[in-house]
């Protein structure tokens, strides 16, 4: 600590002696500080000088007071140059209004503040520079000191991105569009397949239940006899459930004996045989899981698929059919066997008429033999003629009953209880093929709720096919185009007797056919036997009732018959 002059003025000579040791020991501690100094200032000057980043100094009016080499470069001119000149002037002139507010903003604030400038260098270059400066008191002047960074190329690669950005936007949204169109076509075909297949599925599930709801068997094979589906009611026809079929041949279902020599060639079989049958309806045999045979109605179609050929075989179970017809023949049988009775009993009448013809010839025959023998000479030509005539007559006579014979077998009556209105159906149906072969037109006027009749069935029966057969032949007889009409109708008549009426609009009955019609034998038809009528009435009378008959020349006939129900039976017999 220094003395003041009062102080040193009082000193003594070894007090100034150290002193001015101490000054000098103070001097050169102050040198060494200053060379220290000075050694610090030149290399901030040198960083200053030689640092990558542009700095300056301005007074508050924006002169440049000091700047480094790099932010000389940047403003692109000479040191000399710049020295003392307004850096405004370097400013581009877009930026100049920003660039005045922001050296303001420094001044007001005596703050740091950072802001983007562009700079017109004198090449005509613009460089674009972040500006970072703070203003400071220096003395009692103000300085401000700026802080060049050039981000031209930083901007431009930023603003090149962002264009190369935009760009990839722009491409990115122009091809997001596309794609949402594309997207949005897509879903709609997505849609409308899922509708199609939905429609589809429904369709197929639709025909599936069709398929499996008909009674015929359906089986689709493929060119090679293999079966590809069957639906459910072959099944019911075969026995087999459907994986048992499908994927095996066709001959599985065949009878053994076809199956055998088909074994080998099915390929071929089908090849040749299904053309032909085609469209038609075959009745074939087929054979079941356990080995029994089914008679079956078979339909081939053929049809293509994804460019493959297949066959779809529709059979029908046909058992029951076969079965009814195998009892329509018998039933047939017995009616003819009924009608072989019932001639029996009628040509009984008829019989003495047409035996006694030939046997009272014969005995005339004989009785001249008799007379020639007796004489002297006998002409044996003569007798031989006459005798040959009587051995006619006696083998005509002869086969009449002969005839006769192959009729006569027992008869015996069956009753039961029946409805006369499935009796008319049942009975008529066997005429359906004439009906439609003669165009006649058969109505039917059956009265409802009649009580049920004891009858035998097989001989009622009889009587109506006697009369619709005749009116059949009768309505033949009508020229070709001519309406043929036919009716049967049911009533009940005041006595309780059920009335069938068969009326038709054939040439009807001359007045002598209708004297003779209930005669036996009496027939206008070649091959007639004139017996159905006689037969007819008979049989209607064993069953307590009658039969009639109306008919004109030219306007048609009504035969009707009357059967009593069993009230009226009940009746009759307590009566
Ligand atoms: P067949 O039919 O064998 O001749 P029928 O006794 O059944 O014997 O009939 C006798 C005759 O009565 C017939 O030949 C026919 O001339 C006549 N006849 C029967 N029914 C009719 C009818 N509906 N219309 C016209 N003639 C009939």
């Amino acid at each position: 600590m220094l003395n003041k002059p009062d102080d040193i003025a009082q000193m003594t000579s070894a007090e100034l002696q150290n002193l001015l040791l101490e000054l000098k020991a103070r001097q050169l501690e102050l040198e060494v500080q200053n060379h220290e100094l000075r050694a610090n200032l030149d290399c901030h000057e040198r960083l200053f000088e030689k640092s990558p980043i542009g700095c300056l100094t301005l007074d508050k009016e924006g002169f440049v007071q000091r700047i480094n080499s790099t932010a000389i470069n940047l403003l692109g001119s000479a040191q000399q140059a710049i020295h003392g000149t307004a850096l405004a002037d370097y400013i581009h002139p877009a930026d100049k209004t920003a660039y005045q507010d922001y050296l303001g903003k420094l001044a007001d604030t005596l703050t740091t503040h950072v802001s983007t400038l562009k700079l017109g260098s004198q090449d005509g270059k613009i460089l674009e520079i972040e500006c970072r400066g703070s203003a400071g008191i220096l003395g009692d002047k103000m300085q401000i000191c700026l802080v060049f960074n050039d981000v031209t190329e930083h901007t431009q690669s930023e603003k090149n991105q962002s264009e190369i950005i935009n760009k990839l936007e722009d491409t990115l949204r122009k091809k997001t569009d596309h794609l949402t169109e594309i997207n949005k076509a897509l879903t709609k075909t997505v849609d409308e397949l899922n509708y199609s297949r939905h429609q589809l599925l429904e369709r197929e599930a639709k025909l599936n239940s069709i398929l499996n709801a008909s009674i015929e068997g359906i089986i689709v094979i493929d060119m090679a006899g293999t079966i590809v589906s069957v639906n459910a009611a072959v099944e019911n026809i075969f026995g087999y459930k459907a994986d048992e079929l499908i994927g095996y041949g066709v001959h599985l279902l065949m009878p053994i004996t076809i199956r055998k020599k088909q074994d080998y060639y099915l390929q071929k079989y089908i090849q040749i045989f299904i053309p032909k049958v085609l469209g038609q309806i075959r009745e074939v045999e087929g054979l079941r899981k356990d080995g029994s045979l089914v008679p079956l109605d078979m339909t081939i179609a053929e049809f293509p698929l994804d460019g493959m050929q297949y066959y779809s075989g529709i059979v029908r179970d046909v058992s029951a059919r076969k079965h009814q017809e195998l009892q329509e023949k018998e039933h047939l049988e017995k009616l003819a066997h009924v009608t072989r009775l019932g001639l029996m009993g009628e040509m009984a009448s008829g019989i003495a008429h047409e035996v006694n013809q030939p046997l009272s010839a014969v005995v005339n025959y004989t009785q001249a033999c008799l007379r020639f023998i007796q004489n002297e000479n006998p002409d044996l030509e003569k007798i031989a003629e006459v005798m040959q005539k009587a051995n006619q007559q006696a083998l005509k006579a002869g086969q009449i009953i002969h005839s006769m014979r192959e009729f006569v077998k027992q008869r015996k009556i069956h009753r039961s209880t029946v409805d006369i209105n499935e009796l008319i159906y049942d009975a008529i149906s066997l005429f359906e093929a004439d009906f439609k072969q003669h165009l006649i037109a058969m109505r039917y006027e059956l009265t409802k709720s009649l009580p049920c009749i004891f009858i035998d069935r097989v001989q009622i029966e009889q009587v109506i096919l006697n009369l619709i057969r005749n009116s059949i032949d009768a309505l033949k007889e009508l020229p070709q185009f001519t309406q043929r009409q036919l009716s049967i109708e049911t009533t009940l008549n005041n006595l309780n007797h059920i009335v069938v009426r068969v009326k038709d609009n054939g040439p009807g009955l001359t007045p002598m056919q209708r004297d003779k019609i209930l005669t036996p034998f009496f027939t206008t038809k070649s091959s007639g036997m004139g017996m159905g009528l006689s037969i007819s009435r008979s049989l209607v009378e064993a069953h307590h009732g009658t039969l009639h008959f109306n008919s004109k020349e030219d306007k048609g006939t009504t035969f009707y018959f009357t059967l009593p129900t069993e009230s009226a039976e009940n009746g009759r017999n307590k009566a």
